[in-house]
Parts: C-alpha cells; sequence; structure tokens
C-alpha cells in the first residue's frame, strides 16, 4: 500500500510546485477567498498552506488523507461535469506517503480546530486555529532519496513553486495570496479585478499595452487581454492561458494565438497574453494527465478557429 502510494506520488507530486499546486486547488475547491503559501529551502524543507475556506470536518479528516477519498464527485456523470479543479482524490494520499504531513483545519461550526498527523492512519487532535485549513508538508521525499536527486537547486524549485502561485493568482483576483519563502514575503496581492492583478503580476508594460477580449461564440467565450506586439518578449514567459479556470499550456491554444499575431510580430518575438477560455466542461478532457496542464478538446478545429478569430479581431482594432 505504502509502495503503491509512492509511486502514484511521483507521478502526482514530481516536485515541490506540483504540491504547491494540489495544495492551493483544493483550497480554492474549499472556497477560500485568502490564501497563505509559505515555503521553507524551495518547498522541500517545507510547504505551509493556510486557508479560510470551509475546512473539514474532524470525522473527515482521516478520509481526506486516504487514497481515492473524494468529496467532490459522487457519481460517474459528475465525471463529465468537474466543477471542482480536484476529483481524483489522491493528492493528499499521495503527499503523504512522501512527506511528513499535518492537517489542521476547522469548520464554521467547531468550536476549535482538530489537527491529524502523518497518514490516514493517525489520530484526529483538537488543535487551535481560525475557520479554514492549513496543510504542512515537510521534508519532501524524506524517504524516498532516488527522488529526491533529482530535485535541483533551491532557487530553481522555488522558481517553479511561486510560477504556481503566479499562474493560479492570475486566474483568481477575487482571492488574496501572499508567498513567503524562508520568512521573507515575495508576493502579497489583495483581492482586486483581473485589470489589477494581471498589471501586478505581468507587469506595467503589459498593463498599458494590452487589449481587452471579450468574445462568444456558441458554447465558447474567450475572455481577457492580449498585448499588444510591443508588449512582446523574447521568452515565452508572459503567456497564461486558462481553460474552464484551469492554466493549461495547450497546442491548439498556443498556435491560435500565434497565428493570430503572425501579420503584427515578426523575429523571434512572443506576445503576452492572459487569456480565458470557458466551454461547456462536456466539450473538453481535462483528465489527460494527472498535472491537468494538458487538456484535450471534443472539437480542436473550432477552438483553434474561435480563438485565432478573436484574438485577431482584437488586434485588428488597433490598427483601423
Ligand atoms: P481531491 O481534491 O481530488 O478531492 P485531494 O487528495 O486533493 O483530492 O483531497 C481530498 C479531500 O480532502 C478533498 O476532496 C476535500 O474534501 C478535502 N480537502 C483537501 N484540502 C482541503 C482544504 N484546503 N479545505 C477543505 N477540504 C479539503
Ligand atoms: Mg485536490
Amino acid at each position: 500500500d505504502q509502495l503503491i502510494s509512492q509511486i502514484a506520488a511521483g507521478e502526482v507530486v514530481e516536485r515541490p510546485s506540483a504540491v504547491v499546486k494540489e495544495l492551493l486547488e483544493n483550497a480554492l475547491d474549499a472556497g477560500a477567498t485568502q490564501i497563505t503559501v509559505r515555503l521553507e529551502e524551495g518547498g522541500v524543507k517545507r510547504i505551509a498552506i493556510t486557508d479560510n475556506g470551509r475546512g473539514i470536518p474532524p470525522e473527515q479528516m482521516p478520509l481526506a488523507l486516504a487514497r481515492h477519498a473524494t468529496s467532490k464527485i459522487a457519481s460517474l456523470d459528475d465525471l463529465e461535469n468537474v466543477g471542482t479543479l480536484g476529483f481524483r482524490g489522491e493528492a493528499l494520499a499521495s503527499i503523504a506517503s512522501v512527506a511528513a504531513v499535518t492537517l489542521t483545519s476547522r469548520t464554521a461550526d467547531a468550536a476549535h480546530a482538530w489537527e491529524i498527523v502523518g497518514s490516514h492512519n493517525g489520530t484526529v487532535a483538537p488543535s487551535s486555529g481560525a475557520q479554514g485549513t492549513t496543510v504542512d508538508v515537510q521534508d519532501l521525499y524524506f524517504n524516498t532519496p532516488a527522488r529526491r536527486k533529482f530535485l535541483k537547486s533551491e532557487q530553481t524549485e522555488f522558481g517553479h513553486c511561486a510560477e504556481v502561485v503566479r499562474r493560479i493568482a492570475l486566474a483568481r483576483p477575487d482571492v488574496s495570496f501572499s508567498l513567503s519563502h524562508n520568512g521573507r514575503t515575495i508576493d502579497h496581492w489583495n483581492v482586486s479585478e483581473m485589470a489589477k492583478r494581471s498589471a501586478h503580476i505581468l507587469g506595467e508594460g503589459f498593463a498599458e499595452a494590452r487589449l481587452p477580449i471579450d468574445e462568444s461564440a456558441g458554447p465558447l467565450r474567450l475572455h481577457g487581454y492580449t498585448g499588444l506586439p510591443t508588449a512582446s518578449k523574447a521568452r515565452a514567459d508572459g503567456q497564461f492561458f486558462y481553460v474552464n479556470g484551469r492554466f493549461v499550456r495547450d497546442k491548439v491554444l498556443v498556435h491560435a494565438v500565434k497565428a493570430a499575431y503572425q501579420d503584427v510580430l515578426h523575429g523571434d518575438r512572443f506576445p503576452s497574453y492572459v487569456l480565458a477560455l470557458d466551454l461547456d466542461p462536456a466539450l473538453v478532457d481535462v483528465n489527460v494527465h494527472p498535472s491537468k496542464i494538458e487538456v484535450r478538446f471534443r472539437d480542436s478545429r473550432a477552438v483553434h478557429q474561435f480563438v485565432f478569430h478573436a484574438v485577431q479581431r482584437a488586434l485588428a482594432q488597433t490598427s483601423a
């Protein structure tokens, strides 16, 4: 059981940033509006994420750490229409098999918080704290040294974690985020709107040279901002695409945007953008890979066409 968990953990949590992503998604699924991420030594020593979400009742805390236990899917029909970010019920179990995990949580109607240490076999004991959940992950891969060897430097691992926080924060301006590393505050974003959040995260250069997009066609809606050619970069690090709220890196979408810029962007420049595609969940499969950064569209030609034309039209307005 332990071995199976550790193997599965390799898929779900290949490095600290994958842990950060899973914990942030859980916090958002719990309706949090305030999330604090504390990292030590690139996340390898410690990843502690605190949210003010609905919390976990004490009797469900062991279940939260058990394999294939999710509170988010009740039937196979639900699987077609996942509205939450998580639904496999394996993240916490996987993380707990390769790190020391303490889960502390308090629901709105509880008199105090509760905590459970280690695995689903651990005992639930009274604790203290406000409503919400803290997942404290320490000494990642302490029991799987081979995997630990694959980790890069502290700064590199931290960089990946910070990128994950940025991607998620960009999609959720209605939630405040703070990020610290080794006790130092690195980022803090208050609750705001997309216009401000994206200016904070992509920089003022982007804020001053971006075009708003909001187009719908049938079951598809594309909204967000696409940068003017002057906001383009020599590196593709200003490209944020979301499908139904999830950050994705998808060939079809990247290509559609690139093609729309073909006539206005020359040389080896990359456009900057923050774009969100919303569509009927039945038209997209987000289940392709556990890291869920890839998607598969039922009709990728239609999606390509739609995104291409929407971005092209936005760009055409400036030259008109
Ligand atoms: P999944 O997200 O796929 O359901 P996880 O292993 O990530 O699986 O989490 C297991 C369960 O633990 C969730 O279904 C949820 O009920 C509970 N849970 C985890 N993190 C939180 C949190 N931050 N707030 C409230 N509930 C949580
Ligand atoms: Mg989850």
